[in-house]
């Protein structure tokens, strides 16, 4: 993302935020993006693990950033990348058919080293029209390919494009992992997605005051596909909402995932980070 692009989407700018209290067990931020935000990189991590989040996953959302996850990634550190073209970067991405080839080519390389733990994020934006839907469908779809060759986790972005991105994933035929990265559907939705047995990761929205349909998708979600994260520097959960984002926030949203699910936040912990292993391991 470039910086005018991340000052148009409203990436917060730099901002003291109090610290979380620490998680009683081991947890992680199932995406997020080191590269956006402010601070230094090794600063957010060692505040991350200050507050029980010992994991990130660090996502690209074109070939710089991609380029940049992979190499910031860092297994031992718990710093593992995912790397795609966003589906609002797909135009800006390639100016012809042979250069979405290369781009292509290069995520496709990209997803084959053993830090890169997740095609992402990639799918459908309907909200925004960077770039046109046939244009995403058709990134999207090439994707699911790169995904399944390189046998790594399929991480989606699907903003007002649950049917069709559903339908994609079900003619192409999904990869064995498969992550709704910042779910946004309701309780249905929730369903239609434990049926296919894709995981849901909540951001910190599901602390929202209004965000009662979410919670209600939260609720319905069966444990094992459940994941957290930031979608740092966006999305910043209550009790910080409007001020920078970062990993060690995540925190919050646990404890909120906890409190809908009626588990405790220890099981939670323990909950999200299996399913994050599964997703994103070996760790
Ligand atoms: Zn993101």
């Amino acid at each position: 993302m470039t910086a005018a692009r991340a000052a148009r989407d409203g990436v917060p700018g730099p901002g003291q935020v109090p610290a979380p209290e620490p998680l009683p067990a081991a947890a992680l931020d199932a995406h997020c993006h080191l590269d956006l935000i402010e601070q230094p990189a090794g600063e957010v991590l060692a505040a991350a693990r200050a507050a029980g989040i010992t994991r990130v996953v660090t996502v690209g959302v074109d070939l710089p950033s991609s380029r940049w996850s992979a190499d910031r990634a860092d297994p031992g550190g718990g710093v593992y990348a995912a790397v795609a073209i966003h589906p609002n970067e797909t135009a800006a991405a390639a100016a012809s058919p042979a250069q979405r080839d290369e781009v292509l080519a290069e995520i496709a390389k990209l997803a084959a080293l053993p830090q890169v733990r997740a095609v992402g994020e990639t799918g459908l934006d309907y909200y925004r029209d960077y770039a046109s839907r046939a244009e995403q469908r058709d990134w999207f779809r090439a994707h699911i390919a790169i995904a399944k060759q390189a046998g790594k986790a399929l991480m989606i972005h699907d903003r007002e494009a649950h049917d069709d991105v559903l339908a994609i994933l079900d003619a192409e035929g999904p990869p064995e992992r498969v992550v709704f990265h910042c779910f946004s559907g309701d309780a249905a939705m929730a369903k239609r997605c434990a049926d296919a047995g894709y995981v849901m990761s909540f951001a910190g929205n599901l602390t929202f005051a209004n965000a009662r349909a979410l919670r209600e998708a939260a609720a319905a979600a069966p444990p094992d596909l459940l994941l957290v994260e930031t979608d740092a520097p966006f999305l910043t959960p209550v009790p910080n909402r409007g001020k920078p984002n970062t990993p060690a926030m995540v925190a919050h949203t646990v404890r909120c995932l906890a409190d809908v699910k009626q588990i405790g936040v220890e099981d939670i912990c323990a909950l999200v980070t299996a399913t994050g292993e599964r997703m994103f391991g070996p760790w």
